[in-house]
């Protein structure tokens, strides 16, 4: 079955936005196969963020992943990976429909609340990344 990470960011934990994000996967129908609280040191956000090095952005970036506790996730089910970027929303909040995770809640591209995997093969890095295999039912 086809899985992807997800991850709330540490402003979507700061601002109490875990239970929301968590009730829109689940309602949806998909299934929670692992979780954790996670403060990703600044290493662990560069390996994360890896495809960005280069990036203007890229330093403000993984100091901000890194800035506190994130929540990671693994979430399954048909077409997990696609729908879950639906509903995250675009990048830029203010690019992201009223609906979206970031359409509801966030404003500027740099606290954008949720990160989601954009394809099977980022999907699978990812898992590996965060998750050891026992950690994942
Ligand atoms: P994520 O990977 O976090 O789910 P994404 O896939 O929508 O987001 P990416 O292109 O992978 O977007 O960028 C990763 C993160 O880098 C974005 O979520 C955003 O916080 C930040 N970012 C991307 N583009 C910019 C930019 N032009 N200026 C500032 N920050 C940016
Ligand atoms: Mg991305």
């Amino acid at each position: 079955l086809e899985r992807t990470f997800i991850a709330i960011k540490p402003d979507g934990v700061q601002r109490g936005l875990i239970s929301d994000i968590i009730a829109r996967f689940e309602k949806k129908g998909y299934k929670l196969v692992a979780i954790k609280l996670v403060h990703p040191t600044k290493d662990f956000a560069e390996k994360h963020y890896d495809d960005l090095k280069g990036r203007p952005f890229f330093n403000g970036l993984t100091d901000f992943l890194s800035s506190g506790p994130v929540v990671a996730m693994v979430w399954e089910g048909q077409g997990v990976i696609k729908y879950g970027r639906k509903f995250i929303g675009a990048t830029a909040p203010l690019a992201s429909e009223p609906g979206t995770i970031r359409g509801d809640f966030a404003i500027s591209v740099g606290r954008n609340i949720i990160h989601g995997s954009d394809g099977p093969e980022t999907a699978k890095d990812e898992i590996a990344l965060w998750f050891k295999p026992e950690e994942i039912l």
